[in-house]
């Protein structure tokens, strides 16, 4: 079941559909500010245009898994030792992670951490961050912006 709308396209002025429900089946050139005529001829011009940057996940140093999990215990007030020992089960290799929005001491933005590491390797941990990366230059790009959900 989708949720409709009808909405006036910001630019011929038609009114059309609109969609809301994202779960379901949605048409092709569902817009909430354009008629699917013009999204369509939108999206066509914009294809033209090659898209510079992408979020990605890159090895980080900037903190220990120790430092994101006493941060992730601060803001929520507790103790998240317990809950990695009770996840240790006999027979799956079970991989741990902890993550947590954190201030890149590079740049001062907010960014999103991610440690992870496996039951029967705990002292082999992997720490990443997202960040914007720039594609043609194949680097991190120079403008990174605060973490947003
Ligand atoms: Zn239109």
């Amino acid at each position: 079941m989708t949720d409709t709308r009808m909405k006036r396209c910001t630019h011929c002025k038609v009114v059309y559909p609109y969609h809301l429900n994202k779960y379901s089946f949605l048409p092709k050139y569902n817009d909430s500010r354009h008629c699917p005529k013009c999204f369509k001829a939108i999206e066509k011009a914009l294809k033209k245009i090659p898209i510079k940057f992408k979020k990605t996940f890159i090895k980080s140093n900037d903190y220990t898994r120790e430092q994101l999990i006493k941060a992730q215990e601060i803001r929520l007030n507790k103790s998240i030792e317990n809950k990695r020992i009770l996840f240790n089960s006999e027979n799956i290799e079970y991989q741990h992670s902890v993550c947590e929005k954190m201030p890149d001491p590079k740049t001062n933005k907010i960014t999103f951490y991610y440690a992870t590491w496996w039951d029967n390797k705990p002292d082999e941990v992997e720490v990443s961050k997202e960040v914007w990366w720039d594609i043609k230059n194949k680097k991190v790009a120079d403008d990174q912006e605060n973490y947003r959900e």
